[in-house]
This record gives C-alpha cells, structure tokens and sequence, in this order.
C-alpha cells in the first residue's frame, strides 16, 4: 500500500474511505449516514450505525475462535502477582460485573467514575460499563481528591468504581478514603461506591451505599450488550485545558471503533494473536485506546502492567516483560526510557534477556530528544518510533504506517507524517499557513477523521471556543510545529499554558489557582521549565503581597504541599521563586508566551506592549540561579 496514494484517497475521497473502512469492524446495524456535521460545527461519524464496542473487544472474538487466547496478561510486580486471563475469562468477567450494575441501576446513558489502579478489574469496570451502554470516566490513580471532586460534578456519576487501594513503587496508598473526601467536597453525590477490596489493604465500608465487588456479583445474571448508536458516547476523559476547569472529552462508539482498529493494524501494525504492551495507565488516553479497547477490539494479547519501569524491582523489569510474554510491539513515554537509562546507564539489564520478538517501539506523548532516542535504538536495535497525538483525537495524527510495506523512514525531531485521514496544516497567527520549514500552529483542518472527539461533555461551547475558534474551518491541536519539504512534522511544544510532565499533560493555570490561594501570594504565574528527565517540570514565580515577611525556603514547602494535595503528586511541582513582579502588558495581562520561551530557554523578541522590559533578564537571572532551568 503506497502511502501517498492512501493518503490522497483519503483527503479526496473522505467519506467513501471512512466507510470502507467502517465495513471492517461488525455492527449489530451497519450505519447509513457516515458523516454528519453537529449543530455546533464538528463533525460525527457513523451517527445511526448500532454497536457496542465490549462486543467488540470480546464476544466477537469468542464467537471466532479466540476464546482461549489470552486477551489480558496482567503482570504485577507490584503486587507480586500475575494472571494469564483468555477473551473467554474477561468476556465472563465482564458480562457478569456487568450485570451486578445493572441490578444496581446503570443503565445506558448513565454515568459512572472509575478510579482504579492497574488490575484486571479496572478493565472489567471499563468494559462493563461499555457493555450496558453507559459512559465511563476514568479518573487516574494519581489525581488528588479535590481533582476527583471537579470531575463528579462534572460528569455527574451516579456510582464510583474503586480499589481499596493503588501501589506506587513499594508503597500502598489507600483509595477509598480518597474517593470518600472527593465525594464530601462534591455537590453532586453518587448513589454507591463499588468497592474491589485488595489483599494489601482492607477499605473501610463505613459510608451509605459503599458495596462490595464480590458481594454485588452473587446471584446476578450475566447482562447482555446494550446495542448504543454510533454517536452514542462510550467515554468521558478529562484533560488539562489553559484553565482550572478540566475539559470532559467525550469519545463516541462508532467513530472510535472504527479509528482504533485503524490504527491498531495500518499505524502499528499489529494483528489478531499479537502481543501487544501499551505501558501507560489506564486513567491516560493511552490505556483506553491502547492498553484496552484497541488491542482487545483488534483481537491481541494485551499486557497489562502494574509496576515502574525502575524499581518494580529494578531498570530490567520491561526487559523482563518483553522477554516473559515474547511482546511484539509496545507503546510508552520516552520518560520511562529516560527513567532506565538513568538507572542503568549502558542498558546492562536488557542483556539478561531474550529481546527477539520485539518489532519496533512506539513512543509519544512528550518529545523525543535525540539522546533517549539514540540510546533506545542502539540497545534494542530494533526501530523507535516517534508518533504524536493528543487526548481529544484518541489515535494518532502523525506517524510511519507500520502495518504497510515501506513505512515512512523515521526522522530524528520529526512525528512522521500525518496519517491518512489528518489533513494537518501549519498556520501563523492570521490563519495563513506558512511556508514549509516555518514555524507555526499546528492545525488539522475540518472534519476530523473518525474517532477524534468532537464534543466536550455538557459544553460543546468550550469545544468551540477551544479548537475551532482561532482558525476557522481548522481544529486546532495548541501545539506548535513546522513541516518540513517532504511533508514530515516537527513538534515544538504548546503554544498554550499547558505543560507535559512525563508526558502527563498539566494545566498551569490550575496550578495557579492552588497557588495564589496562599494568603502571602499576591500574584503569580507557574511556567513549565525544561527537565531532563521529566520533559518539563512546573516552577511558580511568586509576588508576596506587600509586607509579607515569609521566607522563600517556607513560602516553597507550604505551596508544593499545597500543590502535592489539591492537585496530586503526578503535578511535581517543587519549586517556587519569588519574584519582585511578573512581566505584563499595558492592560495588565501577564506575558506568558514570553515566559514560556525564557523557561524553555529560547530566543524571545521584547513585546512592544510590555510595561517594563527589565523585568525580564531579572527573571531570567533568578530562574538561573535556581539552577530551575
Ligand atoms: P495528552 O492529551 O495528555 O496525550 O497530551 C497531548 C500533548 O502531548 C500534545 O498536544 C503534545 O503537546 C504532546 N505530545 C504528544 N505526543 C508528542 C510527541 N510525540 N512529541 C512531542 N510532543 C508530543
């Protein structure tokens, strides 16, 4: 398969691709609209198909022979703990969750939290919901309850889903009293909290309504799959927006069916009977579309993994994993490698094992820099490849098509080139685009391939006003790039005040509300600086309010734990600089952008509407002697 001509026929021919590609996967109703433009200005695919995507990912391939493959390795170090389970486990482990939630009343349309660590029964919650029809929101392990309250009353659930307890390293750490704060701090109050109790850790069930997972299963019936609609939404996932308030992507049945078996055979390359490791968190966009419903819909042995790359005993421990379920392909952020490389410099570990059937490795969700990159690929000798894509569109935009014959060689810096489906445009700040090797906002223009979300949840307004607004007729991706001659991207970073922590995606403005919260801040702004090993790591600059007397060393200790607490702890931020004042325009806004390119140490040209330049090099000097850059 060439990939211009695919890519062509996909731009020219967008609709009759799309349905091509629809006739792939088994609908219970085959749709006969495949596009559809929404009120509001995106677009929606397959709206009147009828499906359910845990039939998908596991009656399907039950009733074709795959019953005894096993569908989900779940490896443990953590928990000392291993379970081989094959697609008919899971399907019976999820039909009959799936009918304990029923008895409870979930229904199709209702909503339900999920906040779970990595064991299988974070899968079974998932597709069970799935199954019924109802719209799951997964909330990762590592949110603090405050973040788990603004997302209940946001999506309004009207149970949770939890584990008595999450493993960090060699540390447990309780949930459920995390669960039962976010729930005091909420307006909204669900009705149960499904409780999976751990062998580790034994949850209080001290609350009306706290259930047992087990106790909840006896004497149900299995529950049959829920036909939903194409549009019907499988999921809400909350992201980091420029503002304290999350943003609920909502991910459609029918659209992201299609997308992820796209994905999963034409850009990685993966087939039924694969063993495929997506090494990321199911309370990331990565495990959704990639350690769960992806791999599964696309009939693969999935790892599911509950450990570090390090420490979990050791820097071996994916080495081992590759080794143990002879991996095909794996997926995860360049952090993790930097995470081993610093542990075992020379990649001593990955000698002990057989590394043999391992193709390729994905990696995305923060930049690659070229000495991971060259590490990696000089260890495994095997291609690493750089690939880019977002939380909103669920599947890449950029990358080699690995499933077809002569994949676009890969280019050190670059994403590859769009995918087809991703008509990606670079534009400068009038919406022109710009010459190639120009910088620019990276955009994708309108529609959007399937499986992309087009709709936030209960605010299709802020759907517009975030991606469509600034250039019309273009979604717009708040990153900033250049393309080069033979149409590859290179990612810069954002243009937005979103930073990328191990490739976790953090607001900074959200941390600003945490921190001028503390009643010696007058202002402040929180910048994400370039980190080694983290990609970025988020630093305040603090103006005290007049008079105040604190010391920087105790003005620091108080706001990370303020931070650590109302954030989490994934948000690192461990530094705090106070600052005579912040750079601001004439009206008063402070220039982010400008101290976005100090952070990232990059050229920046004074703004002729600053109100005082000096402010500047002083800033840039404090942040120095920091040694915070
Ligand atoms: P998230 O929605 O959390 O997956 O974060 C998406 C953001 O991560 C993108 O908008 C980019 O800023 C960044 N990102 C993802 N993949 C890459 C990549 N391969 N290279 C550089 N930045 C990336």
């Amino acid at each position: 398969m060439g990939y211009n001509h695919e890519y062509q026929l996909a731009l020219a021919n967008t609709e009759a691709y799309w349905a091509d590609q629809a006739d792939r996967i088994s609908w219970f109703k085959k749709p006969t609209k495949t596009l559809t433009k929404t009120d509001f200005g995106t677009y929606s695919w397959y709206a009147d198909g009828e499906l359910n995507s845990a039939y998908l990912a596991l009656d399907y391939h039950v009733e074709n022979g795959r019953g005894e493959q096993v569908a989900l390795y779940y490896d443990s170090p953590a928990a000392g703990k291993k379970e081989a389970i094959t697609y008919n486990q899971l399907l019976d482990r999820v039909a009959r969750f799936a009918g304990a939630l029923k008895a409870q009343g979930i229904e199709k349309g209702d909503t339900v939290l999920i906040y779970m660590p990595m064991i299988p029964e974070a899968a079974v919650a998932m597709l069970a919901c799935a199954r019924l029809g109802a719209i799951h929101s997964v909330v990762f392990g590592g949110f603090a309850p405050a973040e788990m309250a603004i997302r209940i009353d946001d999506a309004n659930p009207k149970m949770i889903l939890t584990a008595s307890c999450g493993i960090e390293f060699d540390k447990t750490i309780a949930y459920k009293p995390l669960v039962d704060k976010a729930i005091d701090l909420a307006e909204h109050k669900p009705e149960h909290t499904i409780v999976f109790q751990r062998a580790m850790v034994k949850a209080e069930m001290n609350r009306d309504g706290d259930l047992d997972w087990i106790e909840v299963q006896e004497g149900v019936d299995p529950a049959p799959c829920t036909p939903v609609k194409g549009s019907d939404p499988l999921y809400i996932l909350y992201t980091s927006g420029t503002t304290g308030q999350p943003k609920g992507i909502v991910r459609d049945n029918g659209g992201h069916a299609v997308a992820l078996s796209y994905a999963l055979n034409n850009v990685y390359g993966m087939h039924p009977g694969d063993v495929w490791w997506g090494a990321s968190d199911i309370g990331w966009v990565v495990g959704h579309s990639f350690i769960v419903y992806g791999p599964l819909m696309g009939g693969c042995s999935a790892i599911f993994f509950e450990g570090k790359p390090i420490k979990t005993p050791d820097a071996g421990t994916f080495w081992r994993v590759i080794e143990e379920y002879k991996v095909n392909s794996m997926f995860c952020a360049p952090t993790a490698f930097r995470a081993i490389r610093k542990e075992d410099p020379e990649g001593a570990l990955s000698h002990k094992y057989d590394l043999n059937s391992l193709k390729w490795v994905l990696v995305a969700g923060e930049k690659l820099d070229s000495s991971t990159y060259h590490w990696l690929s000089d260890l495994l000798k095997v291609p690493v490849i750089d690939h880019w894509w977002q939380t909103e569109t669920g599947w890449p935009m950029t990358a080699p098509m690995m499933g077809w014959d002569n994949p676009s060689e890969a280019r050190l810096g670059s994403t590859n080139k769009p995918i087809p489906g991703y008509d990606i445009r670079v534009l400068d700040g009038d919406g022109n685009e710009v010459e190639d090797g120009e910088a620019g906002n990276i955009c994708v223009k309108l529609p959007m391939p399937p499986g992309v979300a087009w709709s936030i949840w209960n605010n299709n307004d802020r759907y517009v006003s975030s991606y469509l607004e600034a250039f019309p007729g273009y979604y717009h991706t708040g990153d900033g790039g250049f393309k080069d001659d033979d149409g590859y991207i290179y990612i810069t970073g954002r243009t937005d005040d979103v930073i990328n922590v191990s490739g976790h995606r953090l607001s900074t403005g959200e941390m600003e509300e945490v921190v001028s919260a503390h009643p010696a801040v007058a202002e402040c702004a929180v910048i994400g600086v370039n980190d080694e090993l983290k990609g970025q790591l988020p630093v305040g600059l603090i103006v005290l309010k007049a008079g105040e007397q604190i010391e920087e060393e105790q003005l620091q200790t108080e706001l990370v734990k303020m931070v650590r607490e109302q954030v989490g702890a994934l948000a690192c931020f461990r530094s705090a600089i106070v600052v005579q004042r912040l750079p601001k325009t004439r009206s008063g806004k402070i220039l982010r952008a400008i101290l976005r390119k100090i952070a990232a140490k990059e050229q920046y040209k004074m703004p002729s509407t600053i109100d005082d330049a000096s402010i500047l090099p002083e800033i840039e000097a404090l942040i120095e002697a920091r040694g915070a850059i």
